[in-house]
C-alpha cells in the first residue's frame, strides 16, 4: 500500500517530520539513531561573511519493520538543501567518472544499445553519465532542476532544467518519444515523492524500457560505518529488498543487480516491466545476503552503538594530537564531510582549513555549520600542518598517494570506519 500521506516538504521554506513509510505507508518507524540537529550540507557561506543565524535540522535515521526502508525521519525543502548554487559536480571525481562509463558500457552491451534509443537521466547533475551515452552514440536527456544543469548544456548535453515529475515525464515523452534507458544515479533517494518518480519513469518507458538506478547501498553504509553519508538531501537507504519492494509496486520487476564502488558503497539496480528481461540469479543472491525484520532491527541497534563509540574514538585521536600542539587540516569537503565535523564536533578550533582541489565551488566558503575555510589544496604544501583528517576517506587509497606525491609531509589519517593514521 502507497503511503496515504507523503513527507512533503516542497515549496515550505520548512521541513516536514516522516510520519509513515515512504514505501509501503507502515507505522509506527522505529528510531535507529538520532544524529542530533545539522545543518544543510550545501548551506556554505563565504569566508569573511559576518555569522548570521541559519537553520539546522534534527537528523534521525528510522526503520520499516515491514519493508526493512531505513530512511530520514525529517523531509527539508528541496529549495534548501539543493539550493540554485548547489556546489556539487559529479565530474570532478575520477571515481565517479570511471563508474559512469562502465553503467554505459555494461548497459549499452545488454541491452543492445543503438543510435535510435533514447537514454534520460534524472537528476543528471553537470551531465558526466550521459557524456558517456553520448559518445556511446545514444541519444541523450537530463532532467536537472539546479544551475549545475548550465554546464551539462554548455558541453553540449541537453539538460532540461526542471524538478522531475510525472507532469514532466508526459511533457518529455511527447516532445523526445519513450526512452529505451532512464537512469537515476544517487538522486533516486533525494526525492521526497518516490511512488511519483517512479509513476513519472515507468511514463517515460518504452514498453521494454530499463530503469537503472544507482543508490548508496545499505549493507556497506551499516559495515563501514558510513553515517557521514546521513544527511537531509539522503531521505532513503535502500537495500535491495527495499528498493525491489518499491518497484514491485509499480509492476517493475528487478532483473540485474550488483554492488559497485561509487560513495563509499552503493548498489546498481536494473528493473523493468515484469516479464520483459530474464531475471539474472545475482538477484537472488544479494538478497539473500541481506538482513532482513528483526535481523536487521538488531544489524542497525548494533550500527548505533558502532557510530557513538567511533565518534568517541576520533576525539580522543584528535585531543592527543592538540595536547601535542598539532596543525590539522582536512583534506576535502564532500557533502559527507558536514556530518562528519558536526556530528563529531570538529570545529574552526580543531580544524585550521579543509583543502579542495583547484575548480572546486567550494573554495572560499565556510564548512557547513563552522568557520572552517574550505582553500584550495595547493594551501597543504606550504603551509605543511602536521597532519591532515581525509574527509573523503572512501577514496583514501586515491587520495593518499597523490597528496605524497605532491609533497605533503605531514600524517594522514582517515576518521572512519575505525580512525587511523595511514
Ligand atoms: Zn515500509
Amino acid at each position: 500500500m502507497r503511503p496515504n500521506k507523503v513527507a512533503r516538504a516542497a515549496g515550505t521554506g520548512a521541513s516536514v517530520p516522516v510520519e509513515q513509510c515512504q514505501i509501503c505507508g507502515h507505522v509506527p518507524l522505529d528510531t535507529v539513531l538520532s544524529l542530533g540537529y545539522m545543518p544543510p550540507v550545501n548551506q556554505m557561506v563565504p569566508i569573511g561573511q559576518a555569522p548570521h543565524q541559519q537553520p539546522w535540522f534534527p537528523t534521525t535515521l528510522l526503520h520499516c519493520r515491514k519493508c526493512d526502508l531505513v530512511q530520514l525521519g525529517l523531509a527539508v525543502d528541496p529549495a534548501i538543501i539543493f539550493p540554485p548554487e548547489y556546489p556539487y559536480t559529479s565530474g570532478t571525481t575520477k571515481l565517479l567518472r570511471d563508474n559512469f562509463a562502465d553503467l554505459q558500457r555494461e548497459s549499452a552491451a545488454m541491452l543492445g544499445l543503438t543510435k535510435e534509443d533514447l537514454v534520460i537521466d534524472i537528476g543528471s547533475n553537470d551531465g558526466t553519465l550521459l557524456s558517456n551515452f553520448k559518445e556511446g552514440g545514444q541519444r541523450v536527456l537530463g532532467i536537472e532542476p539546479t544551475d549545475v544543469g548550465d554546464i551539462a548544456n554548455r558541453r553540449g548535453i541537453p539538460t532540461l532544467k526542471r524538478y522531475f515529475g510525472v507532469g514532466v515525464a508526459r511533457e518529455v515523452r511527447r516532445e523526445y518519444g519513450a526512452a529505451s534507458v532512464v537512469t537515476a544515479a544517487n538522486c533516486f533517494a533525494h526525492i521526497e515523492d518516490v511512488h511519483a518518480i517512479v509513476d513519472g519513469i515507468v511514463e517515460m518507458l518504452k514498453p521494454d524500457g530499463v530503469f537503472i538506478s544507482e543508490s548508496h547501498y545499505l549493507v556497506p553504509l551499516l559495515d563501514t560505518l558510513q553515517y557521514d553519508t546521513i544527511y537531509h538531501e539522503h531521505l532513503r537507504y535502500y537495500s535491495l529488498a527495499s528498493l525491489k519492494h518499491l518497484l514491485d509496486m509499480h509492476s517493475l520487476e528487478v532483473f540485474q543487480a550488483r554492488p559497485i564502488p561509487s560513495h563509499g558503497g552503493s548498489i546498481r539496480v536494473y528493473a523493468a516491466r515484469r516479464g520483459t528481461h530474464a531475471v539474472q540469479n545475482s538477484v537472488a543472491r544479494m538478497l539473500a545476503a541481506e538482513p532482513r525484520g528483526d535481523a536487521m532491527a538488531k544489524r542497525l541497534a548494533a550500527f548505533r552503538t558502532e557510530v557513538i563509540l567511533s565518534k568517541l574514538r576520533l576525539l580522543a585521536m584528535v585531543r592527543d594530537l592538540k595536547e601535542k600542539g598539532a596543525r590539522i587540516a582536512g583534506i576535502s569537503a564532500p557533502s559527507r564531510a558536514s556530518t562528519l565535523v558536526n556530528y563529531v564536533g570538529l570545529d574552526e578550533g580543531l580544524i585550521d582549513y579543509v583543502c579542495e582541489i583547484p575548480g572546486s565551488l567550494k573554495i572560499g566558503k565556510l564548512m557547513p555549520g563552522t568557520q572552517i575555510p574550505v582553500v584550495e589544496e595547493s594551501r597543504l604544501y606550504t603551509d605543511q600542518p602536521d597532519c591532515a583528517i581525509i574527509f573523503s576517506w572512501h577514496i583514501a587509497d586515491e587520495l593518499a598517494p597523490k597528496l605524497k606525491a605532491k609533497g605533503f609531509r605531514g600524517k594522514l589519517i582517515t576518521p572512519l570506519p575505525v580512525p587511523r593514521s595511514l
